[in-house]
């Protein structure tokens, strides 16, 4: 098959030839149709993701045909349309079996831990578990374009935001999670503040439902978000993982507010200092991490597709053959760009 094969960390990645993957006993092996490019990536293209091993295939955010099933694998079948959540469980640890998939101790991660999809083929083990089809109203680009970013925010506002219609929440950061965490937020009857630095983003921002947007290079972001929202966010995501939108997404908070970290923080960011006193015991806030969404919650974010309350292949703004996928990584070294860009060919 073809593959998009990382050779070093921040290089080209070129096209070439390499071995099918083998199908796992309880797996699958899905014929890759769509794949999103994602800032997940842009961290492991960097070499700053310590589970990467070079030579390495990226690729995370795949839709495809099952074209091969292991003897072990029952619930599915050669020809289905399927995708998976990019954190896969072991599916019989505690965690897994409380249908905590994503914090799973023996959990594999597509394109992380084992080559991904950006190539042709791609092995998923523990099919009967991780898999999930899709719905025939739901494409592969559209699928792709869901990718980790609508479900993270979908797990993000839903399941640990616990935002409730009415409520004010805050999005900082407004590339595709971010607008994914805006277009939930909408849908659930949120009143929804969109916070970025780049006026296409925040354009997007209101057409998926954003009250009010915010140029965050205009101020101090934390004052004005509470005069917008009359005291403060309830929820507030940091959607980018740097230590500016983080401290602005405390700041935001109004009291028992609940700050949300969806964004990776990498490098100098993991380590952010703030003042814990002021912010997080004065005024009683709540933070949540969250990481990707088990298989078992796809259903209910599908259901949200399927009664027309949002739209995921309206985040798709570029797709490209797998030859562009390097450019599209270089264009994120400068935060360029907007919306969801996914591989839609990819053998060229
Ligand atoms: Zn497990
Ligand atoms: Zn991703």
């Amino acid at each position: 098959m073809k593959a998009a094969v990382m050779m070093e960390f921040d290089g080209a990645l070129p096209l070439e030839q390499v071995p099918d993957p083998a199908c796992p006993r309880d797996g699958a092996i899905v014929a890759v149709r769509a794949c999103g490019v994602c800032r997940s990536d842009h961290h492991a293209w960097k070499g700053v993701d310590p589970d990467v091993v070079l030579p390495h295939v990226m690729g995370h955010e795949f839709a495809g045909e099952v074209i091969e099933t292991g003897p072990e694998c029952r619930a599915f079948r050669v020809g289905e349309r399927v995708t998976a959540p990019f954190v896969l469980g072991c599916g019989a640890c505690a965690d897994c079996r409380a249908g905590e998939h994503t914090i799973c101790n023996r959990q594999h991660v597509i394109g992380f831990t084992f080559w991904g999809a950006f190539a042709e083929r791609v092995a998923i083990p523990r099919a009967d578990f991780n898999l999930v089809r899709l719905p025939d109203t739901v494409g592969f680009t559209a699928a792709a374009g869901m990718g980790c970013r609508v479900t993270t925010a979908f797990r993000a506002v839903v399941d640990r935001g616990r935002l409730q219609p009415g409520e004010w929440l805050a999005v900082h950061g407004c590339g595709g999670v971010g607008l994914s965490a805006v277009m939930i937020g909408a849908a659930l009857g949120a009143q929804v503040l969109a916070i970025d630095i780049n006026a296409e983003a925040l354009d997007m921002a209101r057409e998926f439902g954003a009250t009010a947007i915010l140029d965050a290079s205009a101020g101090e972001v934390g004052e004005a978000v509470r005069d917008i929202t009359g005291g403060g966010a309830h929820v507030s995501l940091d959607a980018l993982g740097v230590t500016a939108t983080f401290e602005n997404s405390l700041r935001c908070l109004r009291k028992m507010g609940r700050h949300v970290q969806i964004g990776m923080p990498v490098g100098a960011h993991a380590t952010p200092t703030l003042p814990l006193l002021d912010l997080v015991y004065a005024r009683q806030l709540t933070l949540h991490g969250t990481r990707g969404l088990g298989a078992n919650r796809f259903p209910a974010l599908f259901a949200m597709v399927a009664a027309g309350r949002i739209d995921p292949a309206r985040l798709v703004t570029n797709t490209i053959p797998l030859s562009g996928a390097e450019a599209a990584l270089r264009a994120m070294d400068r935060f360029q760009g907007h919306g969801v860009t996914v591989i839609d060919r990819l053998d060229c």
